[in-house]
């Protein structure tokens, strides 16, 4: 369940579906919408809605995870003080085109009770008999440890580390919270290439050295040139996508 719900927020909500930076192979789509609603966390529009302003406006008032507010406002407080009254929503229009995100926006807290801890309680039942033990462990606690791994990311990501890309932002790479949240850790990467995915260990192996850098930052720059609904214009729709096979029937907001 820790690794289920962890890569549904790395691979789905984030690369897939907040950066639109691949295609995913069906089903996948489909299976980072159900385990990422089994993090039991902020609901997947407004999750997707508060990273695309974190990059728009990092380190700004218009950042909700603002690092500059502290350690404390960037990890958990924004999620308990900041208001969702004003949350509108408005940079998620091509999200919303897609059926299955507006199936799982509306069932979200069903799928979290019956995946994220149902399911656990009834392998556990089955395979060793102790359900509350499970329950407990692949429940309870493995959401609060996946939960505080991943804050790190809007705070600790933004004040410890080293920045080999960019200095433009707090952002910052660690190894160490790379191992914690599949490759997340190298944020400094992640501001400077937004779109592109799964080359975070980059930095880890020494990408520097063999030239790759550059090709980087060339590719980098021709993604700015162009739009990109997070790093240069979040609120851009990008047409209807399936979660898992790339193409869904248009229809309305939810
Ligand atoms: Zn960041
Ligand atoms: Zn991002």
């Amino acid at each position: 369940m820790f690794f289920a719900t962890g890569l549904s927020i790395t691979a789905g909500y984030h690369r897939h579906f907040a950066h639109v930076s691949y295609k995913p192979i069906p089903p996948s789509g489909s299976f980072y919408l159900v385990f990422g609603a089994a993090r039991c966390r902020t609901p997947f529009l407004n999750w997707a809605s508060d990273h695309r302003l974190h990059h728009r406006f990092t380190d700004t008032d218009n950042d909700p995870y603002n690092a500059g507010k502290g350690f404390w406002w960037s990890h958990v407080g924004w999620i308990l003080f900041q208001s969702r009254a004003e949350k509108q929503l408005t940079n998620v229009g091509d999200l919303m085109r897609d059926r299955w995100v507006r199936w799982q926006h509306r069932n979200a807290t069903a799928i979290a009770l019956v995946v994220g801890f149902a399911l656990p309680a009834l392998l556990g039942g089955l395979t060793t008999g102790r359900i509350f033990g499970m329950l407990l462990w692949a429940g309870m606690i493995r959401v609060v440890f996946v939960h505080h791994s991943t804050f790190f990311i809007n705070s600790l990501a933004h004040m410890w580390g080293k920045q080999p890309y960019s200095r433009k932002d707090t952002s910052q790479d660690s190894w160490w919270l790379a191992l914690l949240t599949n490759g997340e850790g190298y944020h400094n990467f992640h501001h400077m290439f937004p779109l592109i995915t799964g080359m975070e260990f980059g930095g880890f192996i020494g990408t520097r050295r063999n030239g790759l850098i550059r090709s980087l930052k060339s590719r980098r720059h021709d993604a700015e040139a162009s739009p990109c609904p997070a790093s240069a214009h979040p609120e851009s729709a990008h047409g209807s996508r399936g979660p898992g096979s790339g193409k869904a029937p248009s229809g309305n907001a939810p």
